[in-house]
């Protein structure tokens, strides 16, 4: 199967994707609980596979963000024992009208974070965009409150300026344009507006999508001719929250459909807020005209937050978890993980289930022994490694898998290339705090978002992988010297 193209919409090549999937299911069924194969898995519906490249469509970004990081190398390593070749699995929302039915074990959360399930009193918002089709987008995440967001120093702009917008929507700051890197609250303050907005004025038509859900409904208006419906639902909403915007940058037909619907919801004083991994001004394939729409308002960025801040965060997390946790061990993990929050709670979340099923006390032991090396950024002197560039790193890596940085650029995709060009991936990110972007063009001109899955691959892999550990670990001895 090495090199075959598949894509749906192809119906010889569709029967042989489905095959394909149902065999990985398969063999993924004798490797998952049942709940997580039954709530998770199942629902998954096979998209296409192109270039090695594996697309699985999901109901909802929770769904994505959940297998991509609990499940992603099972998932791909039952798919390539079916395929025999080495492949890279991407998941992908489904639009809504693609959607399995949702079953009741379909909404369960197996052993993962208590998220999304609607409680009584903020069932208004959640289910209200999911039955009632006149307001569109995603339902919000219960956890994410102002309640629940702990303000310091590096996301208090954000904060406020996100208070202020839900109090009085398009009067102060509109736009509203959130940007700073993954895992720093940028959907918990989106979602936080949405449900005080809510709760100021329970008529408000709040609509909150990502970008990616965005594209994947306006492409299905166009494939099914509905473009007009697409386009009323999205016009006729008062607060309009777009989470991650930085996904439609280089799509030209739905960057076009967003600005207008961005102009129109404008120019009738309905409050937008949006949220980006990159600033206006790096978003260079989003046209100038949109870049400087986003810069009119009010621009607010949030940087990784302090220790303290760190420590109050997970803070907050035991005590509505109500998890007992030391306070040496809160300071061990805060003081360890520092760029990325959802990291850091990940850390915690490990922790807990672990202790839970080995029975044994919360400590800095444990810490230690069960989130070992890679959830541990290393200590770095400020934000940056001194004397490390992106070559050197490509160099470090180059010679600890017998290579050449040319191979580290090129095009190889066989296992031992597409393996090391990875770990290189990572390591820049590790070691340097290098955008994804400056990454992927130092990597032979890559995209982002190649960079971004590469760098969750190997995340995943060091979880199962003792070689690529030891790998990692030499390479980074070869950079300290
Ligand atoms: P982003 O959208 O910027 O990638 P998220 O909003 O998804 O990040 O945040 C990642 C995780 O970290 C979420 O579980 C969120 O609740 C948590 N988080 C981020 N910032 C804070 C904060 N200041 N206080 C409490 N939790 C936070
Ligand atoms: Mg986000």
């Amino acid at each position: 199967m090495h090199g075959e193209q598949l894509q749906f919409g192809d119906d010889e090549h569709a029967i042989a994707l489905q095959r394909t999937w149902d065999r990985a299911l398969h063999v993924l069924a004798s490797r998952v609980n049942k709940l997580t194969l039954e709530s998770y898995i199942r629902p998954i519906r096979p998209l296409a596979f192109r270039d090695q490249e594996f697309t699985l469509g999901v109901a909802s970004p929770f769904a994505r963000e959940w297998l991509d990081k609990r499940y992603r190398a099972l998932i791909a390593s039952a798919i390539e024992s079916v395929v025999g070749c080495p492949i890279d699995v991407r998941f992908q929302v489904l639009s809504i009208e693609d959607r399995p039915v949702q079953t009741e074990a379909s909404s369960v959360q197996p052993d993962g974070p208590k998220i999304p399930r609607n409680s009584s009193s903020k069932q208004s918002s959640g289910r209200r965009c999911a039955s009632n089709q006149s307001v569109p987008g995603l339902p919000l995440i219960d956890r994410y409150t102002f309640d629940n967001f702990v303000v310091g120093k590096t996301n208090r702009l954000a904060q406020a300026s996100a208070v202020a917008v839900a109090n009085s929507p398009g009067s102060i700051y509109n736009p509203l344009f959130l940007y700073g890197g993954p895992g720093l609250g940028k959907t918990h303050i989106l979602h936080a507006i949405g449900h005080a907005a809510q709760e100021a004025n329970p008529e408000a038509r709040v609509a909150l999508i990502d970008g990616e859900t965005f594209t994947c409904q306006f492409v299905a208006s166009l494939r099914e001719r509905k473009t007009e419906e697409f386009r009323r639902k999205f016009r006729s909403v008062d607060i309009w929250l777009i989470d991650d915007v930085q996904f439609i940058a280089g799509k030209e037909a739905t960057k076009e459909e967003f600005f207008h619907t961005f102009n129109a919801l404008y120019q009738s004083g309905k409050q937008i807020v949006i949220a980006s991994d990159r600033s206006p001004r790096e978003m260079r394939a989003m046209d100038e005209r949109i870049r400087s729409r986003f810069e009119c308002g009010l621009v607010a960025d949030i940087t990784p937050p302090e220790l303290e801040t760190r420590m109050a965060i997970l803070d907050r997390r035991c005590s509505v978890e109500e998890w007992e946790v030391p306070q040496e061990v809160i300071y061990y993990i805060a003081s360890m993980i520092r760029s990325n929050i959802r990291a850091l709670e990940g850390a915690l979340t490990k922790l807990i289930a672990y202790s839970s099923i080995m029975r044994s006390p919360i400590s800095v032991d444990l810490v230690q022994s069960v989130l070992g090396d890679y959830l541990i950024e290393k200590p770095l002197p400020g934000q940056m490694r001194k004397g490390i560039s992106l070559e050197i790193i490509l160099a470090a890596v180059a010679e600890q898998f017998k290579t050449t940085t040319e191979v580290l650029r090129g095009q190889r995709r066989d296992r031992p290339a597409v393996t090391a060009r990875q770990l290189a991936m990572y390591l820049c990110r590790e070691m340097t705090g290098t955008c994804l972007a400056q990454i992927g063009a130092t990597l032979g001109g890559r995209d982002h978002t190649t960079i971004q899955r590469g760098i969750a691959r190997i995340e995943s892999q060091l979880k199962i992988d003792a070689g690529l550990q030891t790998a990692l670990q030499e390479t980074r001895n070869r950079l300290d010297r």
